[in-house]
């Protein structure tokens, strides 16, 4: 075994460095592990900002904020943690702030905050249109304040379970090759989403779902994992996020025939309605040819070239280099792309999984605040203070406990595993297996989903499962053998495609991102304000279902 520490955490963006601070200032001796260097991680890439009810805009309050989020979540949310959500947002981003955040301003000196989608006041606090960079860059200071141990570029691919609790991790070295065995009293996953299931997604290459996958071999549970959230305004043809910030500084939708046409889906909210909505708005334009070839248009000119240069710089450098659009003079062409996943591994309000010693913070967790429908903004707060709450809890229980001890056959088990897949000379590519999944699952389990179309994709999931059988890594070596770790991602995309689609057809009805207007088109509370709970048996994934912790918001009807 290389080393062992008191709280290992797997990842190191917002929600991984967040969790490491706390488990670090609480007493633990703590390393963080990650396959690619922290300020790569994809939380860099967050653009519009991070909610909390700071009141600097307007008059506003955490218990508002937490009953637009319940709304938002279309009743999917649990209440007990949207309320802790919205309760410790304004410390922790004062805490950000504190730690040298350099967030946007008001006249008065104030941090500056900007409306968003379906949130009753301007909650969003920004740094102009890079608000992840920033947070991610001031995490690592505070990370190397600390001194603390990184494993920069390892690539962690089993976790250990030993007498009941995780003990560590198995990881392949990228730089150096080879399997390195870290044990640690407690592990905290912190891997982000897995956008990369679609091929039309907001999600670096590095979004494949690894820690929800491995969570899901120890027979932890995923938690709604039919819920993924397709934003509306992704940049044809890439993919690439144009924030929620624009339509928050007033930006308007435009179909073919220059209609504002949101004022036929949410008149009361229009460009500002959620994300579930104005997705589902769009893909009805496009299927019904008002669109243009393929997308819908985000119109800004009218906001003018001083508050675009000053607001929303960032995005008009994507749309230039990306799409070769000036947003000053020309509206931007963009489309619904798979963005966030509201689904991940189930956790309680402290980050702890059902394993003893495994916690799980940031996207790849589902506490659950966002439900079937995630706000803007909120979800980098929820990376903040889950991973603060589960770094102190983990720190507290490593604390407590003494032992780590790791069988040496769990690292011969995976050597010999590894060495099989390396051995094999004859077979398919990874990336044509990576590539039809992507493909399939944009075409029949995206924005709206039909039976017939979710049973076809579980065929074809299957039917690529039994292909990675046979997958052959062409690469043998051992310096950056991205071949070898491509193909044990899409393992981990194989895996998770194959609980969204069971989910997703046992719910039937249309909540948030999961839309089904052929045959289940309505909410149905009764039946399914439940989430669903896939666990991995057998080789099979196998359905339950959880209720809703609710505190005290009814369901009502959703208005837009
Ligand atoms: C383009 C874009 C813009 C967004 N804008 C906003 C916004 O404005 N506001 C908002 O609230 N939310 C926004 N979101 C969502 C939000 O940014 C993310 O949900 C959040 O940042 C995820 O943070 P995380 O720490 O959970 O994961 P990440 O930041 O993705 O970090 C994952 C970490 O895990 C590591 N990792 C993964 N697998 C392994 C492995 N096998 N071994 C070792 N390490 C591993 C990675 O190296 C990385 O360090 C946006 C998302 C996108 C895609």
């Amino acid at each position: 075994m290389e080393a062992k520490h008191d709280v290992l955490v797997v990842g190191a963006g917002c929600a991984g460095m967040r969790a490491a601070i706390e488990a670090h200032d609480a007493g633990a001796e703590v390393a963080l592990i990650s396959k690619i260097h922290p300020v790569r991680s994809h939380s860099g890439a967050a653009e519009g900002g991070i909610n909390a009810a700071l009141g600097n805009a307007s008059e506003d309050s955490p218990e508002e904020h937490a009953f637009d989020t319940v709304k938002g979540s279309d009743y999917l949310g649990d209440q007990d943690a949207i309320e802790i959500l919205c309760n410790e947002a304004p410390g922790d981003v004062y805490q950000l702030e504190h730690w040298g955040a350099v967030f946007s301003r008001t006249e008065d000196g104030r941090i500056a905050q900007r409306p968003f989608g379906a949130a009753g006041e301007p909650r969003t606090a920004y740094a102009a249109d890079i608000t992840g960079h920033v947070l991610v860059h001031v995490l690592y200071e505070q990370v190397m304040k600390r001194d603390l141990r990184v494993y920069e570029e390892f690539f962690v691919w089993k976790l250990v379970e030993h007498e009941g609790r995780c003990q560590g991790v198995i990881a392949w070295n990228l730089l150096d090759g080879g399997l390195t065995t870290i044990g640690a009293k407690t592990v905290i996953l912190a891997t982000g989403g897995a956008g990369r299931l679609y091929t039309g997604t907001t999600n670096a290459y590095a979004c494949t779902g690894d820690g929800m996958a491995q969570a899901l071999q120890l027979g932890i549970a995923l938690k709604d994992m039919e819920m993924m959230q397709f934003h509306p305004t992704t940049l044809a043809p890439t993919g690439v996020l144009i924030t929620e910030g624009c339509r928050g500084e007033g930006a308007y939708l435009l179909n073919s025939e220059g209609d504002r046409f949101l004022k036929n889906y949410a008149p009361n909210a229009m460009e500002l309605a959620s994300r579930d909505v104005i997705s589902r708005a769009e893909q009805t334009e496009i299927d019904e040819g008002r669109g243009v070839d393929g997308n819908v248009l985000l119109d800004m000119r009218h906001l003018g070239a001083e508050k675009i240069l000053e607001r929303l710089h960032g995005t008009r450098e994507l749309s230039m280099v990306f799409a070769g659009v000036d947003p000053i003079h020309e509206p931007i062409p963009v489309r619904p792309g798979a963005h966030y996943h509201m689904g991940g591994v189930d956790t309680d309000v402290w980050g702890r999984t059902t394993l003893e010693g495994l916690y799980a913070a940031g996207e790849c967790a589902c506490v659950s605040v966002h439900g079937a429908n995630r706000l803007g903004g909120n979800a980098l707060m929820e990376t903040i203070t889950f991973g603060k709450r589960a770094g102190a809890h983990a720190a507290e229980w490593a604390l407590t406990h003494t032992t780590v001890e790791v069988p040496a056959s769990a690292e011969t088990d995976a050597e010999r595993e590894l060495q099989q897949l390396l051995d094999r000379s004859d077979g398919e590519r990874p990336w044509s297996i990576r590539n039809e999944l992507a493909e399939t699952m944009h075409e029949n389990f995206g924005v709206f989903r039909r039976e017939e179309q979710m049973q076809r994709q579980g065929d074809i999931v299957a039917g690529l499962r039994e292909r990675f059988r046979h997958v052959v890594v062409e690469d043998k070596g051992h310096v950056f053998n991205n071949d070898l770790t491509q193909a044990l991602e899409l393992e981990f995309l194989l895996d998770l495609a194959a609980c969204m689609i069971p989910a997703g057809i046992e719910r039937k009805e249309s909540r948030g991102a999961h839309a089904r207007p052929h045959d289940f088109p309505d909410r149905d509370d009764e039946n399914y304000m439940r989430h669903t709970l896939v666990r991995w048996v057998d080789g099979a994934p196998k359905l339950e279902w959880k209720p809703v912790t609710m505190t005290k918001w009814q369901p009502m009807e959703r208005k837009y």
